[in-house]
């Protein structure tokens, strides 16, 4: 895990409870109840079929780096370059934004990469993910 504190982000209301999972480190996808397709971010309907029957379901935590940016220059004084920004594949289907930590520069895609917890100042986590053992693939 990543020990130093980050700005936390916005929250809006569809978000509250994705947000308070993470302060138990839970990572959570929504799932559709009418088609069964996974989405994140949480949403007030299904991307895929408009459907409003929407839970929250426990993701595995585990990914493939879909593509990243290596960041040279901050927006801003917290964040101390260079650092990887990535769109990661989850196991269950959608894309997360996301950081990679630990990991090499450059990466490649595709590569396996899995969850860690970065503590923000109000007791919430963000998740960002790391390249994944080479043993667990
Ligand atoms: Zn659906």
């Amino acid at each position: 895990m990543t020990s130093e504190l980050v700005p936390p982000p916005d929250m809006d209301a569809d978000a509250v409870a994705w947000w308070d999972a993470t302060r138990e480190r839970r990572l959570l996808v929504q799932r559709c109840g009418s088609c069964g397709d996974h989405q994140h971010y949480p949403r007030p309907f299904c991307v895929a079929c408009g459907a409003r029957d929407l839970a929250l379901v426990a993701a595995s935590g585990r990914g493939t780096v879909y593509s990243f940016t290596v960041v040279h220059r901050a927006p801003s004084a917290e964040f101390a370059p260079p650092y990887t920004i990535a769109l990661v594949r989850l196991e269950e289907g959608p894309l997360m934004l996301t950081r990679i930590v630990d990991g090499p520069v450059p990466l490649e895609c595709d590569r396996p990469v899995e969850l860690r917890w970065q503590g923000l100042e109000d007791g919430r986590h963000l998740p960002v993910f790391a390249l994944a053992d080479a043993g667990s693939r």
